[in-house]
């Protein structure tokens, strides 16, 4: 589960990391009382589970709290790489030195977590990592010895930090940011930027955590922060019906059965040259009924053609086929729809698709078959 910022920063706030002040706000109006209550310059924050906000205007800077008001009519409602912002977080404005980036992640390779230190902050560190790598200080911490103080001081040694005033802070901020990130069992706690201010002071400007899903029954003060009104709609309701649905920022509707085929699906569909606008799992032993609901989620988002992967095991390609053609009688399907049917009954499958022969429907043999296909309708439709 991803935190908002402002939780994030919440979190960071209780473990001692320093935040600037602020305060949530869901209109203009709101946004405007609250500058007027932080006084001061102040800067209006979109909330949203995607990074890169600055740049897709999501944060702006407001002298007066007329200005803050003003700043945050034009972000509200903004879509922020497929996020509607329904959410501000106004706080005051930040004097700026230098951007520093820091994480902790979780390893899953090394089973360790992971801290990242670099001063060159405020970018993705994925192009700091490709650019610059040896700015990049990486160091494990192995779970069982817990952390130590020197490991901080190696890092900052490392990433190039030598006044001591921002290694005295920096080693306390990254103890603390190892026991949060321990103590709510998260996958990922980063801040980029960590700044410092001109009077030398370290404070987090931005919050990313990512909370381990499977242990948030462990934390209902943080399972309480999900937000399910701004969580999709369409994710919710897929959740409802006991399906797997993930929103991507593509055109191809992807259908299919079993994470492992789901996840192969999009990685050919990349490879040839498509982008999925979204992902439906059906689980195994799906019902046409269950057909039919995983089809109104995924048309539900804008799609331009729709892959259907099934490799019958105990999902039957009969079944899946009789789900398809009733779902393109219950509802109104204009895309294109690529199919490919193999394993159990996938011959009952496509004769049922082969005699019905909805115009809109091809069937392929193979799986890249398919993806090609599907690819190739999507840029022409
Ligand atoms: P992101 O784009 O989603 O990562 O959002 P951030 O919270 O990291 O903000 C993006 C950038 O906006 C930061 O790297 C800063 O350069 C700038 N920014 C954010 N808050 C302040 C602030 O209080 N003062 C100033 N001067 N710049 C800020
Ligand atoms: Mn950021």
């Amino acid at each position: 589960m991803d935190l908002y910022e402002y939780q994030g920063k919440e979190l960071f706030r209780r473990s001692g990391i320093a935040v600037s002040n602020g305060r949530l706000a869901l209109s203009p109006a709101e946004a405007r009382q609250a500058a007027q209550e932080l006084g001061g310059p102040v800067v209006v924050k979109a909330q949203v589970h995607v990074g890169g906000r600055g740049k897709a205007g999501g944060i702006k800077l407001a002298a007066t709290p007329a200005e803050a008001e003003a700043r945050a009519s034009e972000i509200l409602g903004l879509d922020i790489r497929g996020h509607a912002v329904h959410r501000l977080w106004i706080e005051q404005a930040s004097d700026i030195a230098k951007e520093y980036y820091l994480s902790v992640t979780f390893d899953r390779g090394e089973k360790k977590p992971l801290f990242m230190l670099t001063t060159e902050g405020g970018i993705d560190i994925e192009e700091v990592a490709a650019r610059t790598p040896e700015k990049l200080a990486r160091l494990h911490v192995d779970p069982l010895a817990g952390f130590h103080p020197f490991q901080a001081r190696w890092l900052c040694f490392t990433a190039g930090i030598r006044d001591p005033g921002e290694q005295k802070q920096l080693v306390a901020i990254i103890g603390k940011l190892y026991d949060a990130f321990v103590s709510c069992e998260a996958m990922l706690c980063e801040i980029n930027p960590l700044i410092v201010t001109p009077a030398g002071e370290l404070r987090a400007l931005d919050a990313k955590v990512t909370i381990d899903d499977n242990a948030l029954h462990r934390h209902p003060e943080l399972a309480e922060m999900r937000d399910l009104a701004a969580g999709n709609a369409q994710e919710q309701r897929a959740h409802e019906k006991g399906l797997a649905y993930v929103k991507l920022d593509g055109d191809i509707g992807i259908l299919g059965n079993g994470a492992g085929l789901v996840m192969s699906t999009l990685d050919v569909v990349a490879q040839a040259g498509g982008r999925p606008a979204n992902f439906c799992d059906i689980g195994g032993g799906a019902q046409a009924d269950v057909v039919v609901g995983a089809l109104e989620i995924i048309t539900a988002d804008p799609v331009r053609a729709i892959l259907f992967n099934i490799f019958g095991g105990i999902t039957r390609g009969g079944e899946v086929a009789r789900g398809l053609l009733e779902a393109l009688e219950r509802m109104r399907i204009d895309v294109p729809v690529v199919v490919r049917l193999d394993g159990t009954e996938a011959e009952e499958g496509r004769r049922l698709l082969a005699e019905a022969a909805p115009p809109n429907v091809h069937v392929e043999d193979t799986m890249l078959d398919a993806a090609s296909r599907v690819v190739q309708l999507a840029a022409s439709g």
